[in-house]
């Protein structure tokens, strides 16, 4: 089977059909009329993409927009999916290249979640699978596997750091908390999530001793992380001096959902980032690339820190 020209298309109704890549149903526009809603198309053409686009548009016929951007780019390199169980849909899915950084752009066709969020709710069934009845407590929550915790598990908590709001108190609803400076009784979360939040702290031993107060004796510290494997020894980008930030590297900024000048990159993690926590931590580093769980890109690393 060429991509060629061909119309590859798969609708819900038959998605538990198709089980291989290869085998994925060959439509014409005239059967996408008959196969039902919502359409999921891929076509390599983006010429084609744009007709059939328009054709479906004028039927009154909707298309799923992200799956807009991924079948119409130009790249056919780019248009790579494969199919696999979502840990976060609990389904058969397919996951698909957007680009090449697969870390942000290898997608859950249906909830949009990106690897590393794919592969700590992994770890949470693999390692806390009782996570639903637990007290969980997530720092700065963002993206679908923050969704799916707080949807799925009754004490479920979260909170962000807001700069002018006291330490405990909420803003729009939202708790505030400073990792450095947490307001939470101690022995009293079994499992505190954090989701690429690490490399913004200014003070990780501080924030890492306080989670470890907070936790109950046995509970876990799940979190990612960016950790360069080619660094033996991790690189701090910033500093605080003086009540003044300094910066020791060139600024990198990420986005931040309640922050659009986005947050600073304090540190970049290597090898040695163990050495951030205390004596009392056991630590597990963990790291699967297995495409039928999406799970493959960079930084894929999970730690599962557990207080003894
Ligand atoms: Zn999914």
């Amino acid at each position: 089977m060429g991509y060629g020209d061909a119309v590859y298309a798969f609708c819900d109704k038959r998605a538990d059909e198709i089980k291989e890549i290869d085998n994925i149903i060959v439509y014409t526009y005239e059967q996408l009329g008959e196969c039902g809603f919502p359409y999921y198309i891929a076509i390599r053409d983006n010429n084609l993409f744009q007709d059939v686009k328009e054709q479906l548009l004028n039927d009154g016929k909707t298309l799923i927009d992200d799956l807009a951007i991924f079948v119409g780019a130009d790249n056919q390199e780019s248009s790579k999916v494969n199919s696999g169980y979502c840990p976060i849909c609990e389904k058969e899915t397919y996951f698909y290249e957007k680009g090449d950084w697969l870390r942000d752009e290898y997608l859950c066709l249906y909830c949009h979640s990106i690897p590393r969020e794919r592969a700590l709710v992994h770890v949470l069934n693999q390692f806390e699978n009782n996570w639903r009845n637990l007290i969980i407590h997530e720092s700065s929550p963002g993206g679908a596997s923050a969704d799916y915790l707080k949807n799925n598990c009754k004490s479920y908590t979260d909170s962000q750091f807001f700069r002018n709001i006291n330490l405990g108190e909420y803003y729009n609803g939202v708790r505030c908390e400073n990792l450095e400076s947490l307001t939470f009784d101690s022995d009293s979360i079994d499992i505190f999530i954090t989701q690429d939040v690490f490399e913004h702290v200014m003070n990780p031993i501080e924030a890492f001793k306080e989670i470890e107060r907070v936790l109950k004796i046995g509970g876990v510290h799940i979190f990612t992380v960016p950790i360069y494997t080619k660094l033996d020894k991790t690189v701090q980008r910033a500093k605080i001096v003086n009540n003044e930030l300094e910066h020791i590297l060139e600024p990198i900024y990420h986005g931040n959902p309640i922050d659009q000048n986005g947050s600073l990159v304090t540190y970049d993690y290597g090898l040695d980032i163990t050495k951030f926590f205390s004596n009392a931590i056991s630590t597990t580093i963990y790291l699967e690339k297995n495409r039928q769980l999406g799970l493959d890109g960079e930084f894929l690393h999970v730690l599962i820190c557990r207080k003894n």
